[in-house]
This record gives C-alpha cells, structure tokens and sequence, in this order.
C-alpha cells in the first residue's frame, strides 16, 4: 500500500510502498478514503527537538482520518464490513487506576498512532476496535478526517458552562476557530478570537460568528468595552501555546474565571502566578479527547447545526502532499487517498 512515511531522521516525509498491515484478533482494517494534515505532522516534518525525541523512524506518520472499515477480528462484535468509520488515534492502556475507572483519556499508558504507533497517512489503517467511532451518513469523509482536532476543540471549549457567558479564545488556528463555532453552538454571549496573523482572523470570522481581534493592531480592552464585557471574561480557551497569549488572557479574565488550556507552549515558560492566584482563576489543561464522551457530543452537535466545515481550506490528492504540507500555513488541509 501506499503510505507517507518517516523514512529518514531528517527534514520531510516520503510517500512510499509498505505492506498492507495485519489485524488482531481485536482489531479492525480501515481503508483511509481522507485524512487530516495536524501541526503535529507539521512538527514530524520539520524533525523538530520533539519529534526526534519522539518518533521512531521509520513510521508511517498521521492520525487524523476517515475510512471504512474492510476486515474485522475475529473478536470484534458490534462493526461491521463496510462500515464508515473515524477513531480515537490514542491507544490506551487497561491496566492504569484511570483506565480502570472508565477515565480513558487519563491513561498514562496512551500511544498515539501516526506519533508512537503506525498511522493513518495510508491506504490502511490497523486500529483496535474499541477506539472505531462509526460515521452516521450526515458526516462526511471530510468532516469525518477532522474529528481529531474538532475533538479537540470540544473537550476544551466545554470544559466549562459556556451558556450565556463571555468566552476569549487566544489563537486563531484550526482549533481555535473550531472551538469558537462550538462555544457560539452552546450558547455563549460573546464569543472573541485573537490572533497576531490577520489571515488567520479573517478565516475565523468567515467560519464561526465571533468578533477576531487582532493584537498586534487592537486593543483588547477596547473590544470588551465594546462588546460592554463589563468586568472581564467568564471563560478563556488558550489555544496558541504563546505566553504572551496567556498573559493576555489572565488580564483579560474577571475574578473567578475559568481558563481551559490546550495551547502546547515550546518549552518552559514564566507565568505570572500572583495574578492567578489573587484573581482566583481555575486553570485546566486539555489532552486530547474524553474517550468517547467528546465524540458522543460532537457528533450530536454536527448532527444539530454546528456547521465547522468552512475550516477545511485546502484538498490534495496524496500524491500532491507536499503542497498540503505547505498550505497548512494558510487554513486545514485534506488529503484525499481514493483519488491519484
Ligand atoms: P496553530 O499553531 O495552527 O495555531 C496557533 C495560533 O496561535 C496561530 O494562528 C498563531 O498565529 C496564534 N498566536 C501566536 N501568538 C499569539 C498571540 N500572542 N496571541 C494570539 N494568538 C497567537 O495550532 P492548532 O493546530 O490550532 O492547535 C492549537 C494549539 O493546541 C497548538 O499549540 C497545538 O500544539 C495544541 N494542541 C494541543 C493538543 C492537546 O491535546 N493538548 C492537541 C492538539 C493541538
Ligand atoms: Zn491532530
């Protein structure tokens, strides 16, 4: 099969032939009909300090995907041929106290596909069953090979009860502007995106009914008054991984606020506790998805007028990937593995 490959501990992926995988007793075969380009592939790419620390090479690389699924264990119950499917690309552990509580996302055991494990940037797939999220008709290929990102996106944004309160998101990349159409879909007031790249606020806005603002140009404040945020927001979502972001965010933050943390900061960085602590902020961080409560959410929300589908930027047939890789810059891209 064709598959993009970390082939060589340097700069670059290859598209290259490696052997259809074998399934488990408990797995499933998927054939990959889309999958989604993530900033982690872009760091795979790059062979960044993390990656090489990371990845082992040679890897097929990828996790975000949908497909159908082509061979079933002989264990499997409740899937089945033909079916169309996304999944959770983090393979957990059963052992750990979390895992055994039913809190799968908190495994300290979890393996990412595409990262730690074989991945999905390939005409077949091998996933365990239980990680399988099966596609109701309504959710396209598409939309199917982003759920990783919205996942991430909806785990972060209810967090915290967002209904009628006034949330700021920092970071205007894919998730960021996902997470804005999920916190305006549950019902937030106000919802406001900052961004420090125009281009990117511009997408935001056309996806998501929220106010952009961009930093580097406008004064948050001005914007609160405008919007009459009288003491400051309810609920902040950081998705930039930039501490100037988060320091922006706290200011921003009335006393008692909620700050969900997804942003993945580039190494260690200074943050102003005293702040924190005297405006009583709760902070969370954010890995990944719940398994599977996330999915179950964000599928019934897909399915009820969350409309994210605007994110998608850019489409390639695999073979083109390496302009995919370069147009990540400017939005979310698809690549396409029926079409050659
Ligand atoms: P991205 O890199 O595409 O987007 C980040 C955005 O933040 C960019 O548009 C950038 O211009 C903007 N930014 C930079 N400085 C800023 C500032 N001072 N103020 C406001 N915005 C600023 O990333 P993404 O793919 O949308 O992911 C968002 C973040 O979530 C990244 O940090 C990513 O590493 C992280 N992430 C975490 C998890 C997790 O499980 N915790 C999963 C996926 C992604
Ligand atoms: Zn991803």
């Amino acid at each position: 099969m064709k598959a993009l490959i970390k082939a060589h501990g340097r700069e670059g992926l290859w598209l290259q032939t490696a052997p259809v995988p074998d399934i488990g007793p408990d797995d499933v075969l998927i054939r990959i009909n889309k999958t989604g380009i993530c900033g982690t592939d872009i760091h795979i790419w790059n062979w960044d300090d993390w990656a090489k620390k990371t990845v082992p090479v040679p890897l097929i690389t990828g996790h975000e995907f949908a497909g159908e699924i082509v061979e079933l264990g002989r264990n499997v119950e409740g899937l089945n041929l033909g079916q169309r499917c996304s999944g959770e690309g983090h393979l957990i552990g059963k052992q750990s106290r979390q895992s055994r509580a039913g809190k799968f996302h908190l495994d300290p055991e979890t393996r990412g596909i595409g990262v730690n494990e074989q991945g999905a940037f390939a005409e077949y797939l091998r996933l365990p069953s239980f990680n399988v999220v099966p596609l109701p008709d309504e959710i396209s290929d598409d939309i199917g090979a982003i759920l990783d990102p919205l996942g991430n996106a909806v785990h972060t944004a209810l967090s915290f009860d967002l209904v009628g309160e006034d949330v700021l998101i920092t970071g205007a990349g894919p998730i960021g502007i996902m997470a804005a159409a999920v916190a305006r879909h549950a019902g937030a007031r106000n919802v406001v995106i900052t961004d420090i790249n125009q281009d990117r606020l511009d997408l935001a806005a056309k996806v998501a009914d929220v106010t952009p603002v961009n930093v580097t140009k406008t004064d948050l404040a001005d914007v609160q008054a405008r919007l009459k945020i009288m003491q400051g927001f309810d609920v902040g979502l950081e998705m930039s991984g930039n501490q100037v972001a988060l320091d922006q965010m706290v200011e921003a933050m009335v006393m008692g606020g909620r700050i969900a943390l997804l942003g993945i900061p580039p190494g260690k960085s200074p943050v102003d506790w005293s702040r924190i602590v005297f405006k009583a902020i709760t902070l969370k961080g954010i890995y990944g998805r719940e398994i599977f409560e996330t999915w179950y959410k964000m599928i019934a929300m897909l399915q009820n007028g969350l409309d994210v589908s605007g994110i998608i930027t850019h489409r390639f047939a695999v073979k083109d990937y390496a302009e995919g890789f370069a147009a990540m810059k400017s939005g979310k891209v698809v690549l396409d593995w029926r079409t050659t």
